[in-house]
């Protein structure tokens, strides 16, 4: 396949990929193709060529939501870290999916943009956030997006308004359509001070550096919290802080975060993810709700 790929010589295309550097987890899984198309051409070609081939795939954004369960990924992993352009248009800001969007955040307030101060410490792209509905501070992505752009499976684009997205809590519809590559996202924000704005980010920043383990590899807060409770208290009242699988450890600073102590696997995460649940379920009767993906 690799040959049919390399017959568009400007497509880039590596094999075996340790995709350790590629998610925030940090974890070895060896994927058999690494694509990174540098336009809708390039990834429509791409596409195509995977059909044929009936071949897996799998759209990466900054990898900060996601766990490669196994050593290696027998299929194409694409990253749209090339789709990162910006256009101001008064206050509708279009940016690619691949842009980071805490770097938007911090680019939004700098030119006195208000709106995304939530996403200050959100290490997503703009693709994988609108994906996932991210957000903090009882603000999410779905409060500020106007459209987005997205190559549908027949390799129509079409652009969706924020009520067609079906934003729901940490969710759009685009969570459940595997085939849908969201390429561009149009937010509307708000003319405000940009003092104010920086002033307010660096308050949030501060409190996250002194209440998540942010020094090591994690996927942040790991379960929902339920309705009644933080997450985290259940799993402290649990004695879960410092418990360990592999290399894999529930943090000692904060209980609702794993982080990976330097070798743990995919499955190291899913088993200890898999046991605090269960733990939790058996002692309060609450079905905790995982935020992280496992790719299996
Ligand atoms: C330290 C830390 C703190 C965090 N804090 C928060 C927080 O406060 N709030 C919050 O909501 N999240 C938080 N997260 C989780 C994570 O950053 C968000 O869920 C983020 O939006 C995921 O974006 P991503 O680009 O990394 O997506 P990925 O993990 O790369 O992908 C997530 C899913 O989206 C799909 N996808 C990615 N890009 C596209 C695309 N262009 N088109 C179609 N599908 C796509 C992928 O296939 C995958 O299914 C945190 C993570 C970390 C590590």
């Amino acid at each position: 396949m690799i040959e049919e790929l390399k017959e568009l010589d400007t497509l880039e295309i590596l094999e075996n990929v340790d995709l350790k550097n590629y998610t925030t987890f940090k974890v070895s899984c060896i994927a058999k193709y690494f694509a990174t198309p540098k336009n809708i051409e390039e990834l429509c070609f791409l596409l195509d060529i995977l059909q044929q081939k009936k071949m897996r795939y799998k759209v990466l954004g900054k990898g900060s939501n996601v766990v490669f369960v196994n050593p290696s990924f027998d299929g194409v992993i694409i990253s749209l870290e090339h789709f990162g352009k910006m256009k101001i248009e008064e206050n509708l800001i279009t940016v690619g999916a691949g842009y980071s969007l805490m770097k938007l955040s911090f680019d939004m307030a700098s030119k006195g943009y208000s709106g995304l101060e939530f996403a200050s410490g959100i290490p997503g792209s703009v693709g994988g956030s609108l994906v996932n509905n991210a957000g903090a501070y009882k603000k999410e992505i779905a409060d500020v997006v106007e459209t987005a752009k997205v190559l549908m499976p027949n390799q129509e684009i079409k652009e969706f308004t924020k009520d067609e997205l079906e934003f729901c809590y940490r969710s759009s519809f685009l969570q459940y359509k595997n085939d849908y590559i969201c390429l561009e996202v149009t937010f509307n924000l708000e003319k405000k001070d940009s003092k104010e704005i920086m002033e307010l980010i660096k308050t949030r920043r501060e409190k996250r550096m002194d209440t998540q383990p942010l020094e090591y590899p994690s996927a942040g807060s790991v379960f929902r919290n339920p309705e009644l409770e933080s997450a985290w208290k259940y799993i402290d009242a649990l004695g879960f802080k410092g418990k360990r699988m592999g290399g894999a450890e529930v943090s000692r600073k904060h209980a609702n975060f794993i982080i990976n102590r330097g070798n743990a696997t995919g499955h190291d995460i899913k088993c200890l993810i898999l046991e605090i649940k269960e733990v939790v379920k058996n002692a309060y009767n609450i079905e905790l709700i995982c935020e992280q993906e496992f790719v299996e």
